[in-house]
């Protein structure tokens, strides 16, 4: 089923005056599990697994793994920042956030990246390192993230005919940028889709990631609150949403450090959203 975005608008934890860093939680079955369509010749490397597409070919959704025994979680974190945020950057504002990317380091956390085009502009040296540390995955958050869809947190629009190009235009700022294999998975800026967005992107290979469990880190003051809010929807196959930017999100780092040993304690083990992917599609 593909929410609407009214729908999904009212299941939002923050709101529209929360435009740049929105994210919002679309809890629904996971499809299908079906096994990646073009499978590749061997030998390796093998192309990270995705799941097939959808009806009609519309670009495939993955919200969170199927519940089983295995108690594994993928944190995800999305690297914000909107095309139009230069001149803030150039004034000394910090969309990244090193201080999170070295406590997953030091924890020993895996973790997937999301990652907009043009936060990889702003911070090369960053995203090559991300990309070049097996610890990590780059995924695709759009290039500028503007919505695919309209009334998506009050954020600018991207045409539907340009919609495919900004996915393009991220994968090419993470290759400038030194990003060897950034991963076919792609996250919709505010989590906003429709079919229509679905379409514009499909083709392309990748699978749309969404997420079970609202960290409600965005512009969150309270590390506690946040740490306590994914501790209480954190369940085997979850994946997290969290944001890596200390602008919009400056309480990451220490509600991450108070996370992690908890889920450990509790005999979760952390996973990038390939392995749950993997695990969906029946690839390991
Ligand atoms: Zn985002």
């Amino acid at each position: 089923m593909i929410p609407s975005v009214r729908r999904l608008t009212a299941l939002c934890a923050i709101g529209a005056a929360l435009a740049p860093l929105a994210a919002c939680g679309t809890p629904e079955e996971p499809r299908t599990a079906r096994p990646a369509a073009h499978a590749p010749a061997s030998p390796a490397p093998t192309r990270p697994p995705t799941l097939a597409p959808g009806p009609a070919g519309l670009t495939p959704v993955f919200t969170r793994a199927p519940r089983t025994a295995d108690k594994a979680v993928a944190l995800t974190f999305d690297a914000d920042m909107t095309a139009d945020q230069g001149a803030r950057a150039a004034a000394g504002e910090h969309f990244d956030n090193p201080g999170l990317i070295a406590a997953l380091r030091a924890l020993k956390v895996p973790a997937t990246v999301f990652m907009t085009g043009r936060w990889a502009e702003e911070y090369p040296d960053q995203a090559r390192s991300l990309g070049r540390d097996p610890r990590f995955e780059i995924a695709n958050h759009s290039y500028s993230h503007y919505a695919f869809t309209d009334d998506c947190y009050g954020l600018p629009t991207v045409p539907a005919d340009k919609m495919r190009a900004d996915v393009e235009r991220a994968y090419k700022a993470f290759r400038n940028a030194g990003v060897p294999n950034a991963m076919p998975y792609f996250r919709f800026p505010g989590g906003c889709y429709d079919r229509q967005a679905l379409r514009a992107v499909s083709g392309m290979g990748v699978t749309a990631v969404q997420w079970d469990v609202v960290s409600g880190d965005a512009f969150a003051t309270d590390a506690d609150a946040v740490a306590r809010q994914v501790l209480e929807g954190v369940q085997p196959g979850s994946v997290v949403v969290m944001h890596c930017t200390r602008s919009a999100a400056p309480t990451t780092e220490r509600a991450v450090r108070a996370i992690v040993p908890e889920l450990r304690r509790q005999g979760y083990r952390f996973v990038k959203v390939s392995e749950l992917i993997g695990a969906a599609s029946g690839r390991r």
